[in-house]
């Protein structure tokens, strides 16, 4: 396994003083799965105290030394290390109550939540794997290390964690562990809230339909707004999907951003309660992207997501159903409107949309492909968009003889409204002209 010079470094420091040193977890797992490891953690017999005494030349990172995590800072880069440990109980579903440091390798890899990511290794001492978490791999199995149910027991948070590596490395969840998950999935409801959603959405930018699909009595437990869409028909010649399966299969294509992998969770999570079949028993759901996305707000507010993301998404719920247009003039005025990622995060998820509907409409392709064309030869023109772009401003307006207050600022969203409608060009002279005309109109 090839290991960055600072790791090796930190692994040589303690031997040499006598300790054990591993790479353990997901830099393990990674490495044997053909990845690049994101980080690479270290674990070891000694003591915070004793590594301050190893590593006493250089600059430490002391603030997780109560969890045994001490910092080795080289330059930019900081080694983790962590003694050996076994935690203790889980009163919260969240901390340990107490970690207890232990002196084998073992009882720490036992700690772990999956074989996978149970797995230690040392330059010296090559591959340990008591769990036989190299095997599962090979099977492409996920499985919890030790009593699956106990395990998740002792922290919820794990199914979350554990549907989150299956999506990502495309294991398939071992039975008994996957029982578990659905026998133990009521825990979640004792997660900090913020912990559920950041890992929700490692899971959603993983995540295939299928696992969706797959894991959904584990998200509709803490997103409960989506249990009606589960199953439910929308007798719509457009859908052959139930809206559950819809949804799963928008998020999959969407693209891997956090925003539009939400947007797309939730995009229609309004539709059950708007439904209103017609006389001939065929589907409508009127006004679902605005109930939608009032209860995306709540979904999300309740889950502690930050505040831009949260705006951003519901913005996109309830846009989502005014398709953009083919059309220069009324492109320019979205992006004035939603700004130039709000239009290409809308377009994102309207094609999403589109193309998941599991039947060949009869909705002609709104032609995303020209769409997102004319959007880049509006970016290239750097068309004016905001009132900052105006070729005139403020001050010139007040030199025409405006005074600061209400006519001035109307004047001046006039004269953009009349530079992205193209009934004026946005040069100085001709807004000018406009504006004399206007400071008439206003009789000021
Ligand atoms: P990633 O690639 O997402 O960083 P990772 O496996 O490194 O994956 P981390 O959250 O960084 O995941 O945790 C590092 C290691 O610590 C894991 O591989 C696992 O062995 C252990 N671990 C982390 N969280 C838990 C938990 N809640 N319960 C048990 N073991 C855990
Ligand atoms: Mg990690």
């Amino acid at each position: 396994m090839k290991l960055p010079q600072s790791v090796t470094n930190c692994i040589a420091a303690l031997e040499q003083a006598g300790f054990e040193a591993w790479c353990v977890g997901g830099c393990v797992r990674d490495y044997l799965l053909g990845l690049a490891p994101q980080d690479f953690d270290l674990c070891t017999d000694a003591t915070p105290e004793e590594m301050h005494r190893v590593f006493a030349p250089y600059p430490l990172v002391t603030a997780g030394e109560k969890h045994g995590t001490v910092g080795v800072i080289f330059g930019k880069e900081v080694v983790e290390i962590t003694t050996y440990r076994c935690d203790g109980a889980y009163s919260d579903s969240r901390h340990p109550d107490q970690v207890t440091f232990v002196r084998s390798l073992k009882e720490d890899l036992a700690r772990r939540d999956f074989t996978v990511n149970a797995m230690a290794y040392s330059p010296s001492q090559g591959l340990r794997d008591p769990f036989g978490g190299q095997a599962d791999l090979a099977k492409g199995l996920l499985r919890a290390v030790g009593n699956a149910a106990a395990r998740f027991q002792e922290d919820a948070l794990r199914i979350l964690r554990g549907m989150r590596f299956a999506a990502k490395l495309g294991l398939r969840v071992e039975k008994a562990t996957f029982q578990a998950m659905l026998q133990e999935k009521g825990r979640l409801d004792s997660l900090a809230r913020e912990r559920v959603f950041s890992e929700l959405t490692k899971l959603l930018l993983a995540a295939k339909a299928e696992d969706l699909l797959q894991f959904s009595p584990m998200i509709v437990q803490v997103i409960p707004e989506l249990e009606v869409a589960m199953g439910f028909d929308q007798h719509s010649p457009h859908h052959a999907y139930d809206i559950y399966t819809h949804i799963c299969h928008v998020v999959e294509a969407s693209p891997k951003e956090t925003v539009l992998r939400w947007a797309a969770l939730l995009h229609d999570v309004g539709k059950a309660a708007t439904y209103a079949p017609d006389e001939t028993g065929r589907g409508h759901f009127y006004g679902h992207a605005k109930v939608g996305a009032a209860m995306a707000e709540e979904i999300l507010l309740r889950l502690k997501a930050p505040t831009d993301l949260r705006t951003q998404v519901c913005q996109l719920i309830s846009r989502h159903m005014t398709l953009l247009e083919p059309d220069k003039k009324l492109l320019r005025r979205r992006l004035s409107q939603y700004g130039v990622e709000g239009v290409q995060n809308l377009l994102a998820l309207q094609k999403a949309d589109f193309g998941s509907k599991g039947v060949i409409g009869d909705d002609p392709d709104p032609g995303f492909g020209e769409i997102a064309r004319l959007i880049e030869e509006l970016l290239a023109e750097d068309a004016c968009l905001s009132l900052k772009d105006l070729a005139v401003t403020g001050s010139d307006l007040m030199a025409l003889g405006f005074r600061p207050g209400k006519a001035l600022g109307d004047c001046l969203n006039k004269l953009l409204a009349a530079v992205l409608d193209e009934q004026a060009p946005n040069e100085k002279e001709a807004l000018l002209a406009l504006a004399q005309k206007e400071l008439q109109a206003v009789g000021l």
